[in-house]
């Protein structure tokens, strides 16, 4: 059997938050529990947001708290002529199409919402003839025409899934006015160029699946595996956020040892059944999937209380 490369695949646009580490955690119990590789890939496409700084610091944290990996891949930052390449391809497949619309515009189009937030594409510029587009004023961004069929995977944690992509999701950004890349293309192209063959990340991710599968069939990549993980809220049930420095590795390193953190952690989603202080690589023999909570987790304001005690 081909041997498993398993990614960590962090955004440095902020110190860490619990989140991010169960995330990170789990993807690298899953690779290292079948001894398979652990890929490092830094993806700062927004360039604004994520630094090469706070990159150094995100690498400093997960090997704090031994979370290590074999290799590191180019970040995306150093990756655009690779994402040219694979959107080449895709203009060539005849699938590519120009954009002018705004949020605005898309907004007053009243198009449905998909399940994850975002508008369903309308397809107002798809069919724009040649002079049409010579008329637009402005860049546009780049859209993929996607096909009008469901496309099923089953995650690891989450089980079966389905999606059509024309209905539920719409004709989706690869490349943005601005001229970045959008996110589903670059994670797609550096997967296939990591060998990926699992990608286990936290379950805000869970919607882009199908995206990324239909993607990955186009450039002629191997579809990888997916786990996602639950996502632990704070208290009341709100979404942890780097930005509002939530419980960050800052705060805790200056405070616990690596072990209380992810022994709390463990405890919390399942993985073992008690709270105490447990390496990650203690953690590889107790890892199985079955154990993790398929809900998300809230963290009380116990949990500070528990980790701080
Ligand atoms: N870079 C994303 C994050 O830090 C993860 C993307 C992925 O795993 O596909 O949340």
């Amino acid at each position: 059997m081909a041997k498993t490369v398993g990614r960590l695949a962090p955004s440095p646009s902020g110190r860490m938050h619990p989140g991010n580490i169960l995330a990170f955690l789990v993807a690298w119990l899953s690779a290292r529990s079948v001894s398979g590789e652990v890929v490092l890939r830094i993806e700062d496409l927004d360039r604004v947001r994520c630094t090469p700084e706070w990159a150094e610091i995100l690498k400093d944290d997960l090997t704090w708290l031994g979370i290590t990996w074999d290799r590191e891949a180019p970040p995306q930052r150093d990756r655009d002529s690779a994402f040219e390449e694979a959107l080449d391809r895709l203009k060539d497949m005849g699938l590519v199409f120009p954009c002018w619309c705004t949020r605005g515009v898309l907004n007053a189009s009243r198009a449905p919402h998909a399940t994850d937030g975002h508008w369903i594409y309308p397809g107002n510029c798809r069919n724009l003839t040649p002079e049409e587009r010579l008329a637009k004023k402005g860049l546009p961004s780049y859209r993929l025409i996607v096909p009008d069929r469901e496309i099923c995977f089953t995650d690891r944690l989450y089980g079966e899934r389905r999606e059509n992509l024309a209905r539920e999701c719409g004709d989706f950004v690869l490349k943005k006015a601005d001229g970045s890349y959008a996110y589903q293309l670059a994670v797609v192209v550096d997967d296939i160029a990591c060998g990926v063959t699992e990608v286990v990340r936290g379950c805000d991710l869970l919607g882009s699946v199908p995206r990324q599968i239909y993607l990955t069939e186009l450039l002629g990549g191997k579809t990888p595996e997916y786990m996602h993980v639950p996502m632990l809220l704070g208290p009341g049930g709100r979404k942890l956020s780097k930005r509002d420095l939530d419980l960050d590795m800052g705060q805790l390193r200056a405070r616990i040892r690596p072990q209380r953190m992810l022994g709390e952690l463990a405890f919390r989603v399942g993985l073992i059944d008690s709270s105490r202080e447990i390496s990650a690589a203690e953690l590889i023999s107790e890892y199985s999937p079955e154990k993790l909570s398929k809900t998300d987790v809230e963290l009380g304001n116990d949990f500070c209380g528990c980790l701080l005690a």
